[in-house]
Protein backbone atom coordinates (compact mmCIF):
# COMPACT_ATOMS: atom_id res chain seq x y z
CA UNK A 1 0.00 0.00 0.00
CA UNK A 2 2.71 2.31 0.90
CA UNK A 3 4.70 2.10 -2.57
CA UNK A 4 1.18 2.44 -4.32
CA UNK A 5 -0.55 4.86 -2.46
CA UNK A 6 -1.28 8.55 -4.73
CA UNK A 7 -3.30 11.03 -2.85
CA UNK A 8 -4.03 12.57 -5.99
CA UNK A 9 -6.38 9.13 -6.83
CA UNK A 10 -7.95 9.41 -3.39
CA UNK A 11 -11.62 10.05 -3.49
CA UNK A 12 -12.37 12.11 -0.52
CA UNK A 13 -15.44 10.93 2.01
CA UNK A 14 -17.45 13.99 3.32
CA UNK A 15 -16.25 12.12 6.75
CA UNK A 16 -12.87 11.90 6.00
CA UNK A 17 -11.13 13.98 8.33
CA UNK A 18 -13.98 13.12 11.46
CA UNK A 19 -12.81 12.94 14.48
CA UNK A 20 -9.53 14.28 13.77
CA UNK A 21 -7.37 17.19 15.16
CA UNK A 22 -5.49 18.96 12.63
CA UNK A 23 -3.40 21.79 12.88
CA UNK A 24 -2.31 23.93 10.01
CA UNK A 25 0.71 26.81 9.75
CA UNK A 26 -0.12 29.55 7.01
CA UNK A 27 -3.86 29.06 7.40
CA UNK A 28 -4.39 32.68 6.89
CA UNK A 29 -3.89 32.94 3.14
CA UNK A 30 -3.72 30.64 0.24
CA UNK A 31 -2.81 27.29 -0.02
CA UNK A 32 -3.30 26.84 3.35
CA UNK A 33 -6.35 29.12 4.04
CA UNK A 34 -7.84 26.73 1.22
CA UNK A 35 -6.61 23.24 3.20
CA UNK A 36 -8.00 24.75 6.67
CA UNK A 37 -11.42 25.14 5.09
CA UNK A 38 -11.53 21.85 3.15
CA UNK A 39 -10.31 20.01 5.98
CA UNK A 40 -13.58 21.63 8.07
CA UNK A 41 -15.78 20.90 5.53
CA UNK A 42 -14.54 17.29 5.47
CA UNK A 43 -15.02 17.18 9.30
CA UNK A 44 -11.41 17.67 11.12
CA UNK A 45 -11.43 19.90 14.37
CA UNK A 46 -9.15 22.70 12.44
CA UNK A 47 -6.19 24.74 14.59
CA UNK A 48 -5.71 27.58 12.35
CA UNK A 49 -1.83 28.91 13.12
CA UNK A 50 -0.70 32.17 11.14
CA UNK A 51 0.93 35.66 12.18
CA UNK A 52 -1.91 37.85 11.94
CA UNK A 53 -5.22 37.90 13.72
CA UNK A 54 -7.14 39.28 11.71
CA UNK A 55 -6.98 37.01 8.50
CA UNK A 56 -7.24 33.63 10.56
CA UNK A 57 -10.51 35.44 12.54
CA UNK A 58 -11.69 35.68 8.87
CA UNK A 59 -11.04 32.25 8.53
CA UNK A 60 -12.43 31.48 11.49
CA UNK A 61 -15.79 33.23 10.60
CA UNK A 62 -15.62 31.54 6.87
CA UNK A 63 -15.60 27.88 8.83
CA UNK A 64 -18.25 29.00 11.63
CA UNK A 65 -20.49 30.28 8.93
CA UNK A 66 -20.54 26.82 6.77
CA UNK A 67 -21.65 25.05 10.53
CA UNK A 68 -18.55 22.77 10.30
CA UNK A 69 -16.66 22.20 13.83
CA UNK A 70 -15.38 25.49 15.35
CA UNK A 71 -11.85 25.73 14.73
CA UNK A 72 -9.00 26.94 16.95
CA UNK A 73 -6.95 30.00 16.27
CA UNK A 74 -2.72 30.37 17.22
CA UNK A 75 -1.13 33.21 16.56
CA UNK A 76 2.26 32.29 15.90
CA UNK A 77 4.65 34.49 13.87
CA UNK A 78 7.35 31.55 12.73
CA UNK A 79 10.11 34.40 12.25
CA UNK A 80 9.57 35.99 15.79
CA UNK A 81 8.55 33.16 17.69
CA UNK A 82 10.54 32.30 20.46
CA UNK A 83 11.00 28.84 22.66
CA UNK A 84 7.80 29.64 25.02
CA UNK A 85 5.39 30.40 21.95
CA UNK A 86 5.91 27.22 20.70
CA UNK A 87 5.87 25.39 24.01
CA UNK A 88 2.58 28.04 25.42
CA UNK A 89 0.72 26.58 21.74
CA UNK A 90 2.26 22.86 22.46
CA UNK A 91 0.25 22.93 26.26
CA UNK A 92 -2.44 24.75 25.20
CA UNK A 93 -3.34 21.98 22.25
CA UNK A 94 -2.71 19.15 24.60
CA UNK A 95 -4.97 20.69 27.15
CA UNK A 96 -7.83 21.41 24.73
CA UNK A 97 -7.65 18.27 22.11
CA UNK A 98 -5.29 15.76 24.30
CA UNK A 99 -4.08 14.83 21.02
CA UNK A 100 -2.86 15.70 17.87
CA UNK A 101 -3.70 13.45 14.41
CA UNK A 102 -2.18 16.01 11.27
CA UNK A 103 0.14 18.49 11.28
CA UNK A 104 0.73 20.95 7.63
CA UNK A 105 3.95 22.45 7.29
CA UNK A 106 2.62 24.99 5.10
CA UNK A 107 3.81 28.51 5.92
CA UNK A 108 6.64 29.95 3.77
CA UNK A 109 7.83 32.72 2.34
CA UNK A 110 9.90 33.50 -0.80
CA UNK A 111 12.74 35.69 -0.27
CA UNK A 112 14.17 37.15 -2.83
CA UNK A 113 15.20 35.97 -6.75
CA UNK A 114 19.31 37.04 -6.63
CA UNK A 115 22.71 35.28 -7.65
CA UNK A 116 23.72 33.13 -4.44
CA UNK A 117 27.32 35.89 -4.87
CA UNK A 118 24.70 38.99 -4.47
CA UNK A 119 22.22 37.63 -1.97
CA UNK A 120 21.00 39.47 1.35
CA UNK A 121 22.42 37.42 4.30
CA UNK A 122 19.46 38.79 6.45
CA UNK A 123 16.98 37.77 4.12
CA UNK A 124 18.81 34.18 3.81
CA UNK A 125 18.56 33.88 6.97
CA UNK A 126 14.61 34.51 7.12
CA UNK A 127 14.09 32.27 4.73
CA UNK A 128 15.69 29.51 6.10
CA UNK A 129 14.46 30.18 9.63
CA UNK A 130 10.30 30.42 8.30
CA UNK A 131 10.60 28.09 5.91
CA UNK A 132 12.91 25.31 7.56
CA UNK A 133 13.66 26.64 11.01
CA UNK A 134 10.34 26.99 12.55
CA UNK A 135 8.76 23.95 11.21
CA UNK A 136 11.51 21.76 12.81
CA UNK A 137 10.93 23.93 15.99
CA UNK A 138 7.35 23.12 15.92
CA UNK A 139 7.39 19.49 14.92
CA UNK A 140 9.78 19.23 17.97
CA UNK A 141 7.11 20.46 20.53
CA UNK A 142 4.15 18.90 18.90
CA UNK A 143 6.02 15.49 18.91
CA UNK A 144 4.37 14.20 21.85
CA UNK A 145 0.99 15.20 21.14
CA UNK A 146 1.10 13.46 17.65
CA UNK A 147 2.36 10.57 19.62
CA UNK A 148 -0.70 10.37 21.07
CA UNK A 149 -2.68 9.75 18.54
CA UNK A 150 -3.39 6.93 17.02
CA UNK A 151 -2.41 7.45 13.68
CA UNK A 152 -0.79 10.77 13.11
CA UNK A 153 0.51 12.16 10.01
CA UNK A 154 2.85 15.19 9.64
CA UNK A 155 3.15 17.06 6.01
CA UNK A 156 5.88 18.92 4.97
CA UNK A 157 5.59 21.62 1.85
CA UNK A 158 7.70 21.43 -0.65
CA UNK A 159 8.09 22.64 -4.04
CA UNK A 160 9.82 21.44 -7.28
CA UNK A 161 12.85 23.85 -6.39
CA UNK A 162 13.14 21.51 -3.41
CA UNK A 163 14.07 18.66 -5.72
CA UNK A 164 15.70 20.28 -8.37
CA UNK A 165 18.18 23.69 -7.90
CA UNK A 166 17.80 26.42 -10.24
CA UNK A 167 19.78 29.38 -10.47
CA UNK A 168 18.37 32.43 -8.87
CA UNK A 169 16.36 30.75 -6.27
CA UNK A 170 18.63 31.34 -3.69
CA UNK A 171 17.99 30.76 -0.16
CA UNK A 172 13.88 29.34 -1.06
CA UNK A 173 15.30 26.84 -3.28
CA UNK A 174 17.70 25.47 -0.50
CA UNK A 175 14.87 25.75 2.16
CA UNK A 176 13.11 23.55 0.18
CA UNK A 177 15.59 21.01 -0.33
CA UNK A 178 16.09 21.54 3.78
CA UNK A 179 12.63 20.20 3.73
CA UNK A 180 12.57 17.12 1.98
CA UNK A 181 15.50 16.44 4.21
CA UNK A 182 14.12 17.17 7.37
CA UNK A 183 10.83 14.58 6.36
CA UNK A 184 13.04 11.83 5.53
CA UNK A 185 15.26 12.02 8.75
CA UNK A 186 12.13 12.72 10.94
CA UNK A 187 10.12 9.96 9.06
CA UNK A 188 12.68 7.43 9.70
CA UNK A 189 13.18 8.27 13.23
CA UNK A 190 9.58 7.77 13.93
CA UNK A 191 8.60 4.76 11.82
CA UNK A 192 8.19 1.81 13.69
CA UNK A 193 8.60 3.05 17.08
CA UNK A 194 5.39 5.30 17.00
CA UNK A 195 2.38 5.96 14.76
CA UNK A 196 3.34 8.83 13.41
CA UNK A 197 4.44 9.07 9.78
CA UNK A 198 5.60 11.95 7.67
CA UNK A 199 5.54 13.19 4.07
CA UNK A 200 6.10 16.04 2.03
CA UNK A 201 3.92 17.54 -0.50
CA UNK A 202 4.58 20.06 -3.61
CA UNK A 203 1.38 21.79 -4.28
CA UNK A 204 2.90 22.91 -7.90
CA UNK A 205 2.12 26.76 -9.65
CA UNK A 206 -1.12 27.62 -7.84
CA UNK A 207 -2.90 30.94 -7.67
CA UNK A 208 -1.42 32.62 -4.79
CA UNK A 209 0.34 35.48 -3.57
CA UNK A 210 3.60 33.97 -3.42
CA UNK A 211 3.33 33.09 -6.81
CA UNK A 212 2.14 36.37 -7.73
CA UNK A 213 5.74 37.55 -6.24
CA UNK A 214 7.64 35.27 -7.99
CA UNK A 215 6.47 35.99 -11.50
CA UNK A 216 4.53 39.61 -11.41
CA UNK A 217 3.86 39.29 -15.46
CA UNK A 218 1.87 36.02 -15.33
CA UNK A 219 -1.47 35.69 -15.77
CA UNK A 220 -2.43 34.10 -12.26
CA UNK A 221 -5.97 33.19 -13.86
CA UNK A 222 -4.29 30.87 -16.02
CA UNK A 223 -2.82 28.64 -12.65
CA UNK A 224 -5.26 26.09 -10.38
CA UNK A 225 -6.88 27.86 -7.68
CA UNK A 226 -5.74 26.64 -3.84
CA UNK A 227 -9.37 25.47 -3.53
CA UNK A 228 -8.48 22.76 -6.51
CA UNK A 229 -5.81 21.11 -4.67
CA UNK A 230 -6.95 20.29 -1.16
CA UNK A 231 -7.73 16.41 -2.17
CA UNK A 232 -3.72 15.46 -1.92
CA UNK A 233 -3.41 16.96 1.04
CA UNK A 234 -6.29 15.84 3.26
CA UNK A 235 -5.59 12.13 1.56
CA UNK A 236 -1.77 12.94 3.59
CA UNK A 237 -3.63 14.47 6.51
CA UNK A 238 -6.23 11.41 6.67
CA UNK A 239 -6.44 8.17 7.51
CA UNK A 240 -6.02 7.57 3.52
CA UNK A 241 -2.42 7.51 3.94
CA UNK A 242 -2.14 5.84 6.81
CA UNK A 243 1.34 3.22 6.33
CA UNK A 244 2.61 5.76 3.96
CA UNK A 245 5.85 7.46 5.55
CA UNK A 246 8.86 9.12 3.99
CA UNK A 247 7.36 10.09 0.70
CA UNK A 248 7.31 12.88 -1.76
CA UNK A 249 4.37 14.15 -3.64
CA UNK A 250 2.84 16.37 -5.97
CA UNK A 251 -0.53 18.12 -5.80
CA UNK A 252 -0.67 18.25 -9.43
CA UNK A 253 0.30 15.64 -12.26
CA UNK A 254 3.71 15.48 -12.47
CA UNK A 255 3.59 17.38 -16.10
CA UNK A 256 2.17 20.52 -14.97
CA UNK A 257 4.14 20.33 -11.53
CA UNK A 258 7.24 19.68 -12.73
CA UNK A 259 7.56 22.82 -14.74
CA UNK A 260 5.96 24.44 -11.53
CA UNK A 261 5.75 25.57 -8.34
CA UNK A 262 6.89 29.30 -6.79
CA UNK A 263 9.25 26.94 -8.52
CA UNK A 264 9.79 27.39 -11.97
CA UNK A 265 9.45 29.49 -14.56
CA UNK A 266 5.72 29.89 -15.91
CA UNK A 267 4.66 29.34 -19.61
CA UNK A 268 2.79 32.39 -19.26
CA UNK A 269 4.84 35.21 -18.27
CA UNK A 270 7.23 34.06 -15.97
CA UNK A 271 10.92 35.90 -15.54
CA UNK A 272 12.50 33.78 -13.19
CA UNK A 273 14.08 31.72 -15.56
CA UNK A 274 16.31 34.35 -16.90
CA UNK A 275 16.95 36.81 -14.98
CA UNK A 276 17.40 37.53 -10.98
CA UNK A 277 14.05 39.94 -10.35
CA UNK A 278 16.60 41.99 -7.01
CA UNK A 279 13.35 43.72 -5.83
CA UNK A 280 11.16 40.72 -5.55
CA UNK A 281 11.15 41.04 -2.02
CA UNK A 282 9.79 39.02 0.93
CA UNK A 283 6.84 40.35 3.08
CA UNK A 284 8.49 40.01 5.83
CA UNK A 285 11.47 42.31 5.09
CA UNK A 286 11.06 44.07 8.32
CA UNK A 287 14.49 43.91 11.10
CA UNK A 288 17.48 42.06 10.21
CA UNK A 289 17.89 39.88 12.64
CA UNK A 290 15.76 37.31 14.27
CA UNK A 291 13.83 39.10 17.32
CA UNK A 292 12.88 37.65 20.29
CA UNK A 293 9.33 39.05 20.54
CA UNK A 294 7.01 38.40 22.77
CA UNK A 295 3.96 36.75 21.01
CA UNK A 296 0.89 37.82 22.80
CA UNK A 297 -0.38 37.08 26.46
CA UNK A 298 -2.84 34.23 24.97
CA UNK A 299 -1.43 32.87 21.69
CA UNK A 300 -4.06 30.43 21.85
CA UNK A 301 -7.45 31.21 21.50
CA UNK A 302 -11.09 29.87 20.79
CA UNK A 303 -13.09 32.00 19.11
CA UNK A 304 -15.80 30.95 21.20
P1 LIG B 1 0.96 32.58 0.37
O1 LIG B 1 1.97 33.65 0.33
O2 LIG B 1 -0.34 32.77 -0.31
O3 LIG B 1 0.67 32.16 1.88
C1 LIG B 1 1.75 31.97 2.75
C2 LIG B 1 1.21 31.71 4.13
O4 LIG B 1 2.32 31.63 5.03
C3 LIG B 1 0.31 32.83 4.63
O5 LIG B 1 -0.72 32.30 5.42
C4 LIG B 1 1.26 33.66 5.47
O6 LIG B 1 0.66 34.42 6.48
C5 LIG B 1 2.09 32.54 6.09
N1 LIG B 1 3.32 33.08 6.66
C6 LIG B 1 4.30 33.74 6.04
N2 LIG B 1 5.22 34.15 6.92
C7 LIG B 1 4.81 33.73 8.13
C8 LIG B 1 5.32 33.84 9.44
N3 LIG B 1 6.44 34.54 9.71
N4 LIG B 1 4.64 33.30 10.46
C9 LIG B 1 3.48 32.63 10.23
N5 LIG B 1 2.94 32.49 9.02
C10 LIG B 1 3.59 33.03 7.97
O7 LIG B 1 1.72 31.29 -0.21
P2 LIG B 1 1.19 29.95 -0.87
O8 LIG B 1 -0.14 29.60 -0.33
O9 LIG B 1 1.43 30.02 -2.31
O10 LIG B 1 2.30 28.93 -0.31
C11 LIG B 1 2.03 27.93 0.66
C12 LIG B 1 3.18 26.94 0.62
O11 LIG B 1 3.23 26.34 -0.67
C13 LIG B 1 4.55 27.59 0.84
O12 LIG B 1 5.32 26.75 1.66
C14 LIG B 1 5.14 27.67 -0.56
O13 LIG B 1 6.54 27.65 -0.53
C15 LIG B 1 4.55 26.43 -1.19
N6 LIG B 1 4.51 26.45 -2.66
C16 LIG B 1 3.69 27.32 -3.32
C17 LIG B 1 3.63 27.31 -4.70
C18 LIG B 1 2.76 28.26 -5.46
O14 LIG B 1 2.82 28.27 -6.71
N7 LIG B 1 1.93 29.08 -4.82
C19 LIG B 1 4.44 26.35 -5.48
C20 LIG B 1 5.28 25.49 -4.68
C21 LIG B 1 5.29 25.54 -3.32
P3 LIG B 1 0.12 35.92 6.21
O15 LIG B 1 -1.27 35.75 5.67
O16 LIG B 1 0.14 36.56 7.55
O17 LIG B 1 1.05 36.56 5.23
Amino acid sequence: MSESFEPRSHALAPDELAGRVIAITGASAGIGRAVALAAARHQAQVILIGRSAERLEAVHAQIAAAGAAEPSIAVLDLERAVARDYDELADALVQRYGRLDGLLHNAGILGTLTPIEHYDVPTWCRVLHVNVTAAFALTQVLIPALKKSADASVVFTSSALGRQGRAYWGAYAVSKFAVEGLAQVLAQELENVSHVRVNVINPGRTRTAMRRQAYPAENLESLPTPESLTGPYLALLGPASRGVTGRSFDAQAPSAAAASGVSASSSSGGRARTAPRASVRSRASGPKRVRSTRLTRAPWRSMS
